[in-house]
């Protein structure tokens, strides 16, 4: 099958004014369509069609290798990152569903409050180096806050339960945030579960 991005759930300016309109067009429009159209045609013909969920080839990275392998790494995971980003903001100030409230809840018995969290998970951002995701994930009943390189992200390590993921790619938030990562971080953060 066709590895597909997701149609945003919410209009380009929805996400004013933390993320700008012009971001979201081009991060979603230029970009996260660049990894679908790359992704789609170097599998052509490659195993890789016969799966029908993008969760799976990432799970199986280590099955494949050379071209395939780095196709995955930096392509599937693009799709996949970038769908999981778009789809995890809350906009506007509805209240958290009862998913939501858990995967709070679990945050501030794990990291002692909302504000230690948040702390901990921007330190953790800046300490990445270049281009790359910062992650909250469920690894097992504990949660962690992890940092992938590029277009990697916890499924190629063995991890499903991803809750939060944050694009640290400066084209995520140059044209606002110029090359202030802390600022973007500190702000996006409210259009997430720990708002
Ligand atoms: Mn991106």
């Amino acid at each position: 099958m066709k590895f597909k991005k997701v149609d945003l759930p919410f209009e380009n300016w929805e996400l004013e004014p933390i993320i700008d309109s012009h971001t979201v067009e081009l991060h979603h429009e230029k970009h996260h369509a660049r990894y679908e159209k790359s992704f789609n045609s170097s599998i052509e013909g490659t195993p890789i069609m016969d799966y029908s969920s993008l969760d799976q080839v990432l799970l199986d990275i280590d099955k494949f290798d050379g071209e395939l392998n780095d196709q995955i790494r930096r392509n599937g995971g693009g799709i996949w990152n970038h769908n999981f980003y778009w789809t995890q903001f809350i906009i506007g100030d509805r209240e958290l569903n009862d998913e939501e409230q858990k995967i709070l809840d679990l945050i501030v018995k794990q990291f002692g409050s909302k504000e230690a969290f948040i702390d901990e998970f921007i330190s953790a951002s800046l300490k990445l180096f270049g281009s790359g995701w910062i992650w909250l994930v469920n690894d097992g009943g504990e949660l962690k806050i992890m940092t992938t390189p590029n277009q990697e992200n916890p499924l190629m390590y063995g991890i499903r339960d991803v809750l939060i993921g944050i694009d640290l790619w400066e084209h995520a938030y140059y044209l606002k945030y110029l090359n202030s990562r802390k600022k973007y971080l500190v702000n996006v953060l409210k259009l997430t579960i720990v708002r």
